[in-house]
């Protein structure tokens, strides 16, 4: 499902969660493990008002299982409970739970020192299109309810799906935007196909990707397309395309003249890193935020 943005729909996506709000215990704040800033909402903290928030790396299994562990020290560093998961095959989501009661220990404590019995917790699912969020209500419920979030604007009945006893979900969760403004942002979103390629041009997403993996990942890059000289300035975007001619005459994009189709390229560039052929990868990692050249 792709959303376009306009700020009459943030401002009801926004509101529609803020409603919802009083409602919960805990925010459960997804994003995508492969890209953790650039798949968050800029305006989250201000948005959730300092409801108790889980948050879960989803498509766990896509990314790099080392720059996981360091995303969800960084954000524990940051103060937040942070747990990785694969929501299609349900890998981890039996944390999500017990990191919840976690969460809400002291007040379930308080109440039970009231004398009170603890209903379950109250917890609704957060954001960005494509990050997982019915993939995830639906594993978690173990049966089909979640066919699509909110579409901004339009409201429907809902209801609180039991988890267990502990734990209660609103099916429809909420939908939040990225951080359109950064170029980078987009180029990455981009990349992993959670935003449609009609929005950026298709060779400057592929050379996005390609001049990321030629810095980051170049063994399963050149060991895929049977590249020989690694770029030594991955800065010169010369090099970069270099490499994308290179990709294109391993796979037979040739035109007329012996020359590359760069576009056909592109397209099987990252038709191959998107269906996991080039391994798993992560597009940022938390050191890039020490060098702003990176970010
Ligand atoms: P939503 O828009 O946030 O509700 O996202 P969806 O639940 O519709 O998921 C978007 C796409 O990502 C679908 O093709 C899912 O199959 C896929 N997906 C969701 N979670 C995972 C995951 O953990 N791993 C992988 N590999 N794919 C996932």
């Amino acid at each position: 499902m792709t959303i376009q943005w306009f700020p009459g729909h943030m401002t009801r996506a926004r509101r529609q969660i803020e409603e919802k709000l009083k409602l919960l215990d805990l925010v459960i704040e997804l994003i995508d493990a492969r890209l953790p800033l650039s798949s968050r909402n800029p305006m989250i903290d201000d948005i959730l008002q300092g409801k108790p928030r889980l948050i879960v790396l989803n498509k766990a299994d896509l990314a790099d299982p080392s720059v996981t562990r360091e995303w969800i020290e960084y954000f524990r560093e940051e103060g937040h409970a942070a747990i990785q998961v694969d929501a299609s095959s349900g890998q981890g989501i039996k944390e999500i739970p017990v990191k919840a009661k976690e969460l809400m220990r002291e007040k379930i404590e308080r109440q039970i020192a009231k004398g009170m019995n603890p209903r379950a917790i109250r917890a609704l699912i957060v954001g960005i299109p494509n990050v997982g969020k019915s993939t995830l209500i639906n594993r978690m419920a173990g049966k089909n309810i979640a066919a699509t979030g909110d579409r901004p604007g339009v409201t429907k009945a809902q209801q609180w799906i039991k988890i267990g006893t502990e734990l209660e979900l609103l099916d429809t969760p909420g939908i939040l935007w990225p951080k359109f403004e950064d170029q980078n942002v987009g180029y990455r979103l981009a990349v992993t196909g959670a935003i449609r390629e009609e929005i950026l041009n298709l060779e400057d997403i592929a050379f996005f990707g390609v001049k990321y993996l030629v810095q980051y990942y170049w063994e399963a890059l050149s060991e895929r397309f049977d590249l020989k000289e690694q770029p030594q300035d991955p800065d010169n975007p010369d090099e970069i395309v270099a490499v994308m001619e290179a990709i294109g005459r391993k796979r037979g994009c040739i035109v007329s003249g012996g020359r590359v189709d760069l576009e056909k390229a592109s397209g099987i560039f990252l038709r191959e890193l998107r269906s996991g052929k080039l391994g798993r990868y992560t597009l940022e990692a938390p050191f890039h935020l020490n060098n702003p050249a990176l970010i």
